[in-house]
């Protein structure tokens, strides 16, 4: 197996100013530095290195400039008060992305060279973790197909490259729960289809009903499931939790849902408070009734951008209702305090999920 001792490093002899801390936003700046390892059939994995952020050279005819076979991930370090850098289950990241992989005919990674090279740009671009309250450095690792062809088949080759992203606080001002509207027109993914896997044709396939939706006033979309149009899905890019007379339910994960990382660790969580997640089918018209019944006691979607995002509206047809009066629930608060404090090294990982680096 390759260690991290097997990567090149060739700094750049031109440092970018840092941004400011306080208005980070998400997604908007690049560190110094990127990792790249390629791939060529017959020969697997090879020449890791990190290497100056730049453009990368491409041929226009590159497969996945075509036909979309690519994957992503996405996961962060977080700087602690004493200055130790922490990351938060990065082995799930690569062994998901794996999954994707599989899906997507790309070749494997080696988990652990792969967690070892995350370790390794987030080293030599330290410098640029914010420390204001809240922020983080964004870690997006992808991998594309680099074949010049335009026939359609697998590629022969592909690269892997991290680039990492310093992000602000989610939340500046205090958790507020958004307003969401169920798509019941387009669908996201299909159980058979490439739903259980970061790939951009996903996200490419979701941008309309999230326009439509802003339009109208909406934060996100409640995705339902693609034949039925029946059972609930996702919310946006982030997985779903209600909790229902007492009952925290979420939708199992049967193929065309994401299994997040942020999801996995709800649940764990809720278990070692002794409360049980029921993992199942979960109709829009269920969410209804209990409504109604005076008995949906909160919503909130989980995902790694926000950790955890409360639901306090929702509009299904033109039929409004409004959770928990609008207020973050009892459980989604203490879900995001817990994750967040443990991300930061603020509360002891009694689950083995940070990794320093
Ligand atoms: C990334 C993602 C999630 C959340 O996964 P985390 O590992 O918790 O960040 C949920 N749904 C979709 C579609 C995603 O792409």
């Amino acid at each position: 197996m390759k260690m991290s001792g097997d990567i090149k490093i060739e700094r750049t002899k031109t440092p970018k100013e840092k941004p400011d801390q306080n208005n980070l936003g998400f997604g908007d700046y690049f560190t110094d530095h990127m990792f790249i390892m390629d791939y060529t059939e017959g020969k697997g994995w090879h020449d890791p290195r990190i290497v100056p952020y730049a453009p990368l050279s491409l041929e226009p005819s590159s497969m996945v400039l075509h036909y979309g076979q690519a994957i992503f991930e996405g996961l962060k370090a977080y700087k602690t008060k004493d200055g130790r850098i922490l990351l938060f289950r990065p082995d799930k990241n690569m062994a998901r992305a794996n999954i994707s992989n599989g899906r997507l005919c790309i070749p494997p990674l080696d988990v652990d060279f792969a967690v070892e090279a995350v370790k390794a740009i987030v080293r030599e671009d330290q410098d640029w973790i914010p420390e204001a309250e809240g922020t983080s450095l964004y870690i997006r690792p992808f991998i594309i197909a680099t074949d010049p062809y335009l026939g359609v088949r697998p590629s022969y080759t592909y690269q892997f490259i991290i680039i990492l992203s310093p992000v602000g606080a989610y939340y500046p001002e205090g958790i507020d729960p958004v307003k969401i509207y169920v798509e019941s027109n387009y669908v996201r993914a299909v159980k058979g289809g490439m739903g259980y896997t970061k790939t951009p044709g996903n996200y490419a396939a979701s941008l309309i009903a999230q326009v439509e939706a802003k339009k109208k006033g909406y934060t996100q979309v409640l995705w339902l499931d693609g034949v039925n149009k029946k059972y609930i899905e996702e919310v946006g890019t982030m997985n779903v939790f209600f909790k229902i007379n007492g009952e925290i339910v979420t939708p199992a994960v049967e193929g065309s849902i994401l299994a997040g990382i942020t999801r996995d660790s709800s649940i764990e969580l809720l278990q070692s408070w002794g409360i049980p997640t029921t993992e199942r089918q979960i109709s829009i018209q269920e969410l209804y009734d209990a409504h109604a019944k005076g008995q949906l006691e909160e919503a909130f979607g989980t995902g790694t951008a926000a950790v955890i995002s409360p639901i306090g509206e929702l509009n299904w047809d033109g039929h409004i209702i409004t959770i928990n009066d609008g207020k973050i629930g009892e459980f989604a608060a203490k879900i995001y305090d817990t994750m967040t404090g443990i991300q930061y090294g603020e509360i002891e990982d009694k689950f083995g999920w940070i990794v320093e680096v």
